[in-house]
């Protein structure tokens, strides 16, 4: 009786007709096919059929991140669990592990490195900026001993909407000749904007099933390269449940040393077959064309700025906006929710208050986005933010009206 009576004042409390808006950059919204197929009873997961739908969808997640020469796991984690997967499995305990700070992700996985007992040697950037390859060239050339075993690089930074440019990175390893496996956050790129296991030289890719992949939340996903691969066999951390080695050889049967969520992957086979269908790179563009839309609407419409500092940062998945000095993004973003059933990503630690976030990655197209604008114009118009009226509609229409879609 008491579980039915708060039920019921939290339905009261939550139900708004129509669709709900979700603009934060994952989770991201489920297609109704990738849904349907994660609607199926329970089955037993060391049933015949499993290697059927296992082993096929690690080999094409593979045409996904673009390796050829590596091997995809996925864990029954979010992508938290495969950044300790990848830093557990390759090195030992008390190695030097070298990256960039310069937003709420990279940081924690930074921070995660520590708290696992690796040397984190960590680069600050400035909020808005990214991976400085500069950063990287001058702690690695000081490494003469290679020291260092793990170079971190978070392509996307989802909190402050700031993309790093991984090949410049993978240059720098290259041009001082540095052997440090270089391991690569792409919770928020992959799937949505380019990513090229192979040909940037990538030993460690960290995904997570929520956003580009647009599945809800529970995989977490992790390309190897062989360097990676071979580098487990000398790692002395003591691994269980997060054990790559193990992983890939049950894998390698079809099965999975321990129970694995198959309606995610039943999900996860449509959601693949789908981005395949439309092609990577089309997906790519499709992103883009969608960011850039959005940005208009931020920069030219309602006149303020990104938190990114300049367009060579700007993330193809979610732009963080800055909301004018004296103004407080929080009541934005809770009048969005309450109001427009619009739910817009907050600012998070530094920029908490400061910003608010609108997630464009996924299975998007002009008129959903078209409705985050919207919504977002008016919670900021309510909280005395002085923008115009339609201001960010019209910017992103024109945008989308003067670069149609295939051109
Ligand atoms: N890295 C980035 C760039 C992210 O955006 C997130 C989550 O949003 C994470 C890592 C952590 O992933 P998860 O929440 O799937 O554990």
């Amino acid at each position: 009786l008491i579980v039915a009576y708060y039920m019921k004042l939290k339905l009261k409390e939550i139900h708004m007709s129509g669709n709900h808006h979700l603009y934060v950059p994952g989770p991201s919204n489920v297609p109704a096919a990738v849904q349907q197929a994660i609607h199926c009873p329970m089955e037993d997961h060391r049933n015949p059929t499993i290697p059927e739908l296992i082993s096929p969808l690690m080999e094409d997640m593979k045409k996904i991140i673009l390796t050829e020469k590596g091997k995809v796991v996925f864990f029954p984690s979010s992508g938290t669990g495969c950044w300790e997967a990848a830093l557990q499995s390759t090195l030992n305990i008390g190695d030097s592990v070298l990256g960039a700070s310069f937003g709420q992700f990279s940081m924690l996985w930074l921070d995660m490195c520590q708290r696992l007992q690796f040397n984190a040697i960590t680069m600050e950037e400035e909020w808005g900026t990214g991976a400085n390859p500069e950063s990287y060239h001058r702690e690695l050339s000081k490494d003469k001993d290679h020291k260092i075993k793990a170079v971190l690089v978070c392509q996307n930074e989802t909190a402050t909407g700031v993309r790093s440019d991984v090949v410049a990175i993978r240059k720098v390893l290259d041009d001082l000749n540095h052997p440090a496996l270089l391991m690569v956050d792409g919770v928020s790129s992959v799937a949505s904007y380019e990513f090229r296991m192979d040909d940037w030289g990538v030993d460690c890719v960290v995904s997570g099933s929520q956003k580009g992949l647009m599945l809800p939340a529970g995989l977490g996903i992790l390309g190897m390269s062989q360097k990676a691969i071979d580098a487990m066999e000398s790692s002395d951390y003591p691994t269980c449940y997060f054990d790559v080695k193990d992983m890939i050889a049950k894998i390698e049967t079809g099965y999975t040393p321990y129970t694995p969520p198959v309606n995610l992957l039943r999900g996860m086979r449509v959601a693949i077959d789908m981005l395949l269908a439309e092609g990577l790179e089309n997906v790519w563009k499709r992103h883009h064309r969608l960011a850039e839309g959005t940005r208009r609407a931020i920069l030219d419409g309602w006149g303020l700025k990104l938190c990114a500092k300049e367009p060579k940062w700007h993330s193809d998945t979610v732009s963080a906006i800055v909301v004018p000095e004296g103004a407080d993004a929080v009541p934005v973003i809770s009048t969005a929710f309450k109001t427009y059933n619009l739910a817009l990503g907050a600012g998070l630690a530094k920029v908490a208050g400061k910003v608010f976030r609108i997630g464009h990655l996924g299975d998007l197209n002009e008129l959903m986005l078209a409705s985050a604008i919207a919504g977002a114009e008016m919670a900021m118009m309510s909280n005395g933010i002085k923008i115009e009226l339609g201001s960010g509609i019209a910017a992103a229409s024109k945008y989308w009206l003067d670069n149609p879609a295939g051109k």
